[in-house]
């Protein structure tokens, strides 16, 4: 069956969470949707993916779709990436598939946007796409699904490295690979003191810790300078967001109208949550209610609010706050499609000019590169559920595509492989290190 075989070449969503495939290929449903919307600004990756290796990508999706069942296939690809729509054209022999062809707004690929705009259902408030019938799988997921067809693990990783670098690219290295080998492939930095925002500035995560690896989550590094807006932005702890979002914000709702989830008809207002900062005599734990379904696209804090402050990060905090409560949010009013939704859309030229990063925008064409890294560190947690444990013990000889670390039957999560030939150096609770 697929879905065995997805779990054992450890296949997980590649475009976000890291969500084990095989609970999606065990599902049942009408529309089978790829999702090759790629909106993080700088990010380029899936759009070179479906340029150069479209026919695994839609040989995942055959077999997804015979697995689930699904009926009809919804090719979700920008008009904007031409070329990536020839190439996935010119493979495409499947009547039952077609496009839908998607504008260079932000988030376009958000699971909620993309299944509304391809079948036109809301998923319920809280909901997962399979509760209107659909299964959404970023390109690259699918890409893997192919290679599970044919016994292959996942042990490489496509990536795309832009911004403040000699030579914006994208390229495949084999999963634990460090970040100083991946800025070091792509010419290096152009700033002398530099971060990386992992996956992506809106969504992802920023670090200062070039020694961190590749996971196979890891949608792309993106380099900016030290000094930039955006890093001054990130770098605050929650209590000083707070402090300053309580003294300043002044209750626009700016945050709130432009707010995708609001814009379809979902109970997210930021603007309320921020009142959870303490302005007011109600008790945080009523304000926050209106997070709980806030998909941390951050559109709120990184382009709405002409304040500058962090409602999306108020949202985080009010999530955590009520899941450790145990409380619930249950939407009553029905999900209705806000009337100026298509005219509050973000354009990612607008957001890039917002975000301080135009200069940075470049193509980062794919360059096939032999990349044999000195070392990798294989993270035992790549993916939603339960972290793998490792199988291989410290001073063990492993070969590529050898498993070294799984989970518990049962439990949700997926295995973790050997991306090189090597001998195992550590073997801990958190990863495997293998040296060549
Ligand atoms: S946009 Fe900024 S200032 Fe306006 S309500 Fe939201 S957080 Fe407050
Ligand atoms: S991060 Fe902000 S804009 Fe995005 S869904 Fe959450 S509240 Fe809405």
């Amino acid at each position: 069956m697929l879905s065995d075989q997805l779990r054992d070449c450890g296949v997980v969503g590649a475009g976000g969470a890291g969500f084990p495939t095989e609970v999606k290929a065990r599902s049942q449903v009408e529309f089978l949707i790829a999702n090759g919307a790629e909106c993080e600004p700088l990010i380029h990756k899936d759009a070179e993916l479906m340029k150069h290796f479209p026919a695994p990508i839609l040989g995942g999706m055959a077999a997804m779709m015979e697995a689930t069942g699904a009926r009809s296939g919804k090719f979700g690809i920008k008009t904007k990436n031409a070329e990536s729509l020839a190439a996935v054209r010119d493979n495409l022999k499947d009547p039952r598939i077609e496009f839908v062809m998607l504008s260079d707004f932000y988030p376009s690929g958000d699971e909620y946007e993309l299944v509304y705009t391809a079948t036109g259902r809301l998923i319920p408030p809280g909901g997962i796409p399979l509760h209107v019938g659909c299964v959404v799988n970023n390109v690259e997921t699918l890409y893997n699904v192919d290679l599970a067809l044919r016994g292959q693990p996942v042990v490489d990783k496509f990536i795309s490295v832009s911004g403040a670098v000699r030579e914006p690219k994208s390229f495949w290295v084999p999963v634990g690979t460090s970040f100083r080998d991946v800025v070091a492939l792509a010419g290096g930095a152009t700033a002398a003191e530099y971060v990386l925002f992992i996956s992506g500035i809106m969504m992802g995560t920023m670090t200062f810790d070039i020694d961190d690896v590749v996971t196979k989550t890891c949608g792309g590094l993106i380099v900016l300078p030290r000094d930039h807006y955006l890093v001054t932005r990130r770098n605050r702890s929650q209590a000083d967001m707070n402090r300053i979002g309580k003294s300043a914000c002044d209750q626009c709702s700016y945050c709130t109208e432009f707010c995708p989830r609001y814009l379809l008809g979902y109970e997210v207002m930021p603007h309320k949550v921020m009142r959870s900062l303490g302005f007011t005599t109600t008790g945080a734990e009523h304000w926050n209610q209106w997070s709980e379904l806030c998909c941390a696209c951050g559109i709120c804090t990184l382009y709405a609010c002409p304040e500058d402050l962090y409602p999306k990060e108020a949202c985080d905090e009010g999530k955590r706050d009520r899941r450790a409560a145990g409380l619930k949010f249950v939407q009553t009013a029905p999900v209705q499609v806000h009337p100026m939704k298509e005219y509050r859309r973000l354009p990612l030229t607008q957001l890039r000019k917002r975000l301080q990063i135009e200069e940075y925008e470049s193509d980062t064409p794919y360059v096939e590169t032999v990349h044999k890294p000195a070392a990798v560190r294989i993270k035992l947690k790549q993916h939603a559920g339960a972290p793998a444990k490792a199988t291989v013990a410290e001073g063990k000889r492993v070969k590529k595509g050898q498993v070294v670390g799984q989970v518990e039957a049962g439990q949700l999560g997926a295995s973790v492989h050997a991306s090189i030939d090597g001998k195992v150096r550590q073997a801990t609770a958190d990863y495997i290190e293998i040296v060549a």
